[in-house]
Order: structure tokens, then sequence, then C-alpha cells
């Protein structure tokens, strides 16, 4: 369908150090693979994505909203008949800089380095994890990701313009990415709004009828599983409901974008990075559904009591731990304690906790806070 916007693998601005190439596997299935064994990736499983485990088993994570994502991406990707295996890594990749505690662990950073008139934000530290964190190889720091996917993470929400944000020049600054990287934010969209109306549904925090009642779409959706299967439970309803929304948005999804290159008379992937704006878009009917969905969330789900403690608690637990190692750098561990006598201790600890899994959180935060004080330096 836009097979002439497709971002080729030959035309690849490359790696930082350049490799020889693989018999078998282009370099975006290269990069692809890198991103699945990195560390970074497993640690996924252990973050919360909305909900915290412990409530139910059969809330997503971090990992499996991944997979999610991916999944949803490449199946437009591929009706669109753009680069699969671009988009595959860029989706893989997209989360890989969550800190703990979702969306409350990334404020609570962002506003500690704040005090120290920096910024954290998770698709700069995901650049950092791939750039620098993760070691795995001999030849080089990092995994050594072609330009596009490493573009495609800074980029993963929004362009910059240039100077912008200086530690960002190398990456096109004014130019959008290619079709198959502004796709991934409008997949994650699909992947968690329907996630989130899932797993608040399993955890009863409304019936299907008072999402119908908010939601026109899926209130025309509903009726139709009704008709259909007229002696379906709720639950059975919901699900049926579900799936259904999911493909309108995907499908919203590729007819839009298919829509808006032609209306911008695109030719090529050149001409995507110079358009002015982004082409990937839903149609007007899927950005209806996709905002009713976000809103009824906003107001039953996440702005819901239990879900505003918990942001808050894990949110002051960050800020405390955080302080903490601020204060007592020679609490941190190899190598961050060596780091932190060098650099601005405040962003070793961001580095430190922003790698953390919950769990693993959790666990630093009560050895820590049982530590004697009298024998802190
Ligand atoms: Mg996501």
């Amino acid at each position: 369908m836009l097979r002439r916007l497709r971002f080729q693998v030959e035309s690849s601005r490359g790696r930082r150090y350049p490799e020889a190439g693989h018999p078998y596997r282009n370099a975006f299935q290269r990069d692809r693979d890198r991103i699945i064994h990195a560390r970074a990736f497993r640690r996924l499983e252990a973050k919360t994505q909305v909900f915290t485990p412990g409530l139910s088993d059969h809330f997503r994570n971090r990992l499996t909203h991944t997979i999610e994502v991916s999944q949803i991406a490449r199946t437009v990707a591929s009706a669109l008949e753009l680069n699969e295996d671009l988009t595959e890594a860029l989706a893989l990749a997209h989360d890989i800089g969550h800190p703990p505690f979702a969306h409350a662990g990334e404020a609570e950073l962002d506003r500690q380095m704040a005090r120290y008139g920096e910024r954290f934000d998770h698709n700069l530290h995901a650049l950092r994890i791939i750039e620098s964190f993760e070691q795995r190889y001999a030849r080089f720091p990092g995994l050594n990701l072609s330009f596009e996917v490493r573009e495609g993470i800074v980029k993963h929400s929004r362009d910059f313009e240039p100077g912008e944000i200086p530690e960002l020049d190398d990456y096109l600054p004014g130019l959008r990415p290619p079709l198959e990287a502004q796709l991934i934010d409008l997949a994650d969209e699909i992947a968690y709004n329907t996630a989130d109306l899932d797993d608040a549904f399993s955890a009863r925090m409304f019936s299907a009828g008072e999402v119908a009642a908010a939601v026109p779409e899926y209130a025309a959706l509903c009726e139709a599983a009704e008709t259909q299967f007229p002696g379906a439970s709720e639950r059975e309803r919901f699900l049926e409901t579900l799936r259904q929304m999911i493909d309108l948005l995907a499908s919203g999804l590729i007819e839009g974008t298919a829509q808006a290159a032609a209306g911008a008379d695109i030719r090529d992937a050149g001409e995507v990075r110079r358009c002015p704006r982004r082409l990937a878009a839903f149609t007007p009917a899927a950005e209806s559904a996709n905002a009713g969905l976000k809103r009824f969330l906003h107001q039953r789900v996440y702005s819901a009591a239990p879900l505003v403690e918990e942001r808050e608690r894990a949110a002051a637990r960050v800020a405390r731990l955080f302080q903490y190692f601020v204060e007592h750098p020679g609490r941190l561990p190899e190598p961050y304690n060596q780091q932190a006598a060098l650099d601005r201790p405040h962003r070793v600890v961001c580095d430190y906790i922003a790698g953390m899994t919950d769990a693993f959180f959790d666990r630093t935060y009560q050895q820590e806070m049982d530590y004697p004080s009298e024998i802190l330096t």
C-alpha cells in the first residue's frame, strides 16, 4: 500500500562502530535480536505497566505490554507494506528506558532531577541504556544499534527542532523519523488503552455498561456483539467488544496513515522525513474512539483512589531513596559509588534508580532504610 514510503534497510545510516554484515539477518533484524537479549529488556518483566502485580496474576506488566505493542505495530506495518523489521525493533525498544513504578516513578525522578536543574525523560534514558549502560560486546559500548533505531527511540513521542535538545543534535532535528517509527507511538496508544480497559474490567472497576454509556464507539461494537452472541456472559461480550475495538483502532491507523500520505502527496521515504508533520494518523472515527477510551480511563481508572494512593506511595518512596543516595553515595554499589565521586551524584543516583525493577527497588529501599543511621557517612 505504502511500499514506496518503506524505509529500506540498505539506506540506513548504519552503526556508530562499523560491523561486517550477517549472512542471513539484515541490520534491523540484528537490532531487534540485540534488544531482546539486553538486560534492560528482560527487566521489563518486573516493571509495573499500570496495575501492580500481586492483586492479580493476569495484569499486564511492561514486558507483556511491549509484546502487544510489537504485535499491533507489525500488523499495521505489514498491511501498509512498510519495513516490519525496523518497526519490530522499535516496538520492542520503546519502553526500555522506563523506571520502576510506571509514570509515578518517571514523574518523581523528573521532579528530583529538576531540583538540580536537570530532567529525567524515559526516551533519553533508553538512549543511554542502549548506547552505554548495556555492556555485552568486547568491541564497543552499548548495543551499537542502527541509526534509525536510535533515532526512533528518541523521537518516540515527539520531534524536536535544531538546538532544542542539544544532546540530540546528531539525530536529525527538524526532520520527521521514518514512517515505521511514527507508527510506534500510536500502536502504543492502541495497546495500552485497550489493555488498561481489560485489566481494569478484570479488577471490577466498572461494568461493561458503563463503558458503553461513556464511549459511543464501544457501545456500537457491544451492540453488534450482543446481536451475534445473545446468550454470552457480560465478560464474554466485553472481550468480544474489546477485540473488535483493537481491530477498529488498528484498521483506523492503517487507513488514516494511507490517507495522510496520499493527501500530502508523499512519494518516498525521504519526503516522509521532510514533511512538516507526521503522517502516521488515525482516521477521524478511530481518533474519536481512541480519545473516548482515554477519557474514560482517566475518569474511571487512573484517577481512582486506589491507583492514586499507590502512585503517591511509590513517588514518596522514590523521592526518599533518591535523596538518601545523594546524601550517602557511599551506599551505592560498584561502579555507581565511584561514578558518583566523579560525576554529579544526582545523575548517577537517577540512572541507578531508573534501571531498577519494582521488586529490586523494594528490596533496596527496605535494606537501606533499615541500615543503621549511626554508621552512615
Ligand atoms: Mg508503552
